[in-house]
């Protein structure tokens, strides 16, 4: 029941290297955090899991359910069950939130062999998902993510998830800018969506985050790769010694 496996993931953007040996497994029912320092890889790594064109690999591979998936498309990793939340999500003038999630409901479900939802059918599961992200149901009819707050869209961030039902849900800096309130309802909501066959990844530059959501296992990122991996009291060392520790661990080479 391995969801994600990587192997020796290396990654450039414009010829430079970013990623230089990733290696991470994530099982089903599990929850990881990756954190580190900015500028350590985290979102590139995030970005090449989901297939971002911008990056290419230059060594490794990613196991996805099985299945070889650096050949991929973006939309089809997506289609698969990868979900990226994103640290700044899109604003689309125009198009209503809740065009926008039938859309993307119903893109997933013709992928499953399902028919399209019948429109109220879909609100009412539409209006089951709010109360998990505690969302106002004006926020349905207001164009996607325009003038929404950082914790509003976080929150719909969490909607996307909720009614897209993915396999591997990536959280890139989903709390960031968020105050305690949004923090708790983004916390609440992965913590009732998180199921014994899905996995997350939360990837979070500050350790806040993981007093809501207790992790599995926590790795930091230096420097393009993986160098320490623990439990829970990894992220309690690092708020208390910082980032520096890492170095100097890495130094003394223990
Ligand atoms: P993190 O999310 O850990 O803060 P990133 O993955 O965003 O780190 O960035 C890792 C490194 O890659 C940084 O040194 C950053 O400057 C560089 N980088 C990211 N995107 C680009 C880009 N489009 N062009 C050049 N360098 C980039
Ligand atoms: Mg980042
Ligand atoms: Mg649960």
């Amino acid at each position: 029941n391995v969801i994600l496996s990587v192997k020796n993931l290396s990654a450039n953007i414009n010829g430079t290297p970013i990623l230089k040996g990733v290696n991470l497994e994530i099982k089903a029912g599990e929850i990881h955090a990756i954190m580190g320092r900015n500028g350590s890889g985290k979102s590139t790594f995030s970005k090449v899991i989901a297939g971002h064109p911008d990056y290419e690999v230059t060594g490794g591979e990613i196991i996805y359910k099985g299945q070889n998936i650096l050949e991929k498309e973006p939309n089809e990793r997506a289609l698969e069950g990868i979900f990226l939340a994103f640290q700044y999500p899109l604003e689309i003038p125009g198009v209503s939130n809740l065009d926008f999630l039938r859309v993307a409901y119903n893109i997933r479900r013709k992928h499953l062999g399902l028919e399209e939802i019948d429109t109220f059918d879909f609100e009412d599961l539409v209006e089951q998902k709010l109360d998990i992200v505690k969302m106002n149901p004006a926020f349905l009819d207001r164009s996607l993510n325009e003038g929404f707050s950082g914790g509003e869209k976080k929150r719909n961030e969490i909607l996307q998830m909720a009614l897209l039902e993915p396999t591997l849900a990536i959280l890139d800096e989903i709390d960031s800018g968020l105050d305690i309130d949004a923090l708790r309802i983004v916390a609440d909501g992965v913590n009732q969506l998180a199921h014994a066959n899905n996995a997350f990844l939360l990837i979070t530059h500050y350790q806040r985050l993981l007093t809501y959501i207790e992790p599995h296992h926590i790795h930091v990122m230096y420097d393009g790769k993986i160098v320490i991996s623990g439990g829970k009291e990894l992220a309690l060392e690092l708020e208390e010694t910082g980032y520096d520790f890492i170095e100097e661990k890495l130094l003394k080479g223990i």
